[in-house]
């Protein structure tokens, strides 16, 4: 990272916030702090119509000119390992069991209504779009992977083989595509019709149909509907015939599918900003939770137990250290109040972040942790 670069985006950093915080206080609490475009569009991916082909994994490398994978796409058994999206791979076909019966599932970004990469980069490099796409710009971005942390779904990934300006990279709804009229590059390579483009408020009336005309095939969930505040990409998922078991909230398919059914309807860029943002002058002291942010990443990646657990320890030393340096610094130049008001701001907003990453490593999806 580029020092000059850095202090440059400090300072916009600083106006952005506070106009970001103006926003939240304008929506009375802070629901939504992106705004809502009714017209925007999704993409539907009906579960029970994918055959795990890979042919949209193909689509979306060729569209987007992305490198070349190992194996290749005609090589069907990837699909048994749970594996992630990352920089080159902005999306994957999983298999998951229901029943007992195998069911596929592509994982991409979720291009979330309220976004918490989003809401989490202080830089600003990232925009919800009136098309209902979430894109990132990396010019701005100075590599802290703070988005990577916020994002509930992990779907953002980082070019750590690039020595010079590495970016974070993900799906991006094939916006160019879109703005030229086209099909995102993945939508147009399923064989299957198993992903519908439309808008999204369409999208949902054609799921609540497909749910209507066959009960016992269809799980009464839209995936993305509500949770996480909403998405624009959403998932149906197939009715298991052996009921769930009593007492469970009916999700269990969407459980089995990899699917977070506990993320809540809020945003998650709620916590996210609503702790970070409401103190713009934590802005100021960002840089010094990076070593923090970076080691829980690192946390993430780690293999082995033993080098988790050293990891987790000093990511939290590590930030609990930043966190007594910032206070003591706004207490220096802004007074006790100030201070009392930052500590108590960041506390929560690292509470809110162990809150999902417990939520994320009790759940049993694989490629989420
Ligand atoms: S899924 Fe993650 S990366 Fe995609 S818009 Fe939502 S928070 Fe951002
Ligand atoms: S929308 Fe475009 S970028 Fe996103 S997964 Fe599909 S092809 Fe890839
Ligand atoms: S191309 Fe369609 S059917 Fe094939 S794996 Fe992707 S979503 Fe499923």
């Amino acid at each position: 990272m580029n020092r000059r670069k850095f202090l440059t985006i400090l300072g916009t950093a600083g106006v952005a916030s506070a106009m970001s915080t103006a926003r939240v206080a304008e929506a009375g609490g802070g629901v939504h702090m992106f705004p809502y475009w009714e017209n925007s569009y999704g993409v539907l991916h009906d579960t029970t119509r994918c055959i795990g082909c890979r042919r949209c994994e193909e689509g979306c490398n060729k569209v987007n000119n992305l490198p070349k994978p190992k194996k290749p796409f005609a090589d069907l058994t990837v699909c048994n390992t749970r594996r992630r999206t990352s920089a080159y791979e902005w999306t994957v076909v999983n298999k998951y069991s229901v029943d007992g019966k195998p069911v596929f599932r592509k994982l991409q970004c979720f291009h979330c209504n309220d976004p918490a990469c989003a809401a989490a980069c202080f830089a600003k490099c990232f925009s919800k779009n009136a098309d209902g796409s979430v894109t990132y710009d990396g010019t701005q971005c100075v590599g802290c992977r703070y988005c990577m942390i916020a994002c509930p779904f992990y779907m953002p990934g980082f070019q750590y083989d690039e020595a010079f300006d590495p970016l974070v990279q993900k799906c991006t709804f094939c916006a160019p595509r879109l703005k030229e009229g086209k099909l995102p590059g993945c939508v147009e390579a399923c064989p299957m019709d198993a992903l519908t483009f439309g808008r999204r408020s369409d999208l949902i009336k054609l799921a609540r149909a497909r749910i209507k005309d066959h009960p016992d095939k269809y799980l009464d969930y839209i995936y993305g509907e509500w949770d996480a505040g909403g998405t624009a990409w959403m998932v149906l998922g197939p009715k298991a015939s052996t009921p769930p078991p009593a007492g469970s909230h009916g999700d269990g398919e969407m459980k089995a599918l990899g699917l977070d059914t506990q993320i809540g309807n809020r945003p998650v860029a709620e916590l996210t900003y609503g702790a970070l943002g409401a103190v713009p002058m934590i802005v100021a002291f960002w840089p010094v939770l990076f070593g923090g942010a970076y080691a829980m990443t690192k946390r993430k990646e780690a293999i082995h137990k033993a080098e988790q657990e050293a990891v987790e320890k000093q990511a939290k030393d590590d930030v609990t250290t930043a966190l007594d340096a910032a206070v003591r610094k706004i207490e220096e130049t802004q007074g006790q109040p100030a201070a009392d008001a930052a500590r108590k701001a960041m506390t929560e907003a690292l509470k809110s972040r162990e809150a999902l990453d417990s939520c994320h490593a009790s759940s049993d999806h694989g490629e989420g942790k």
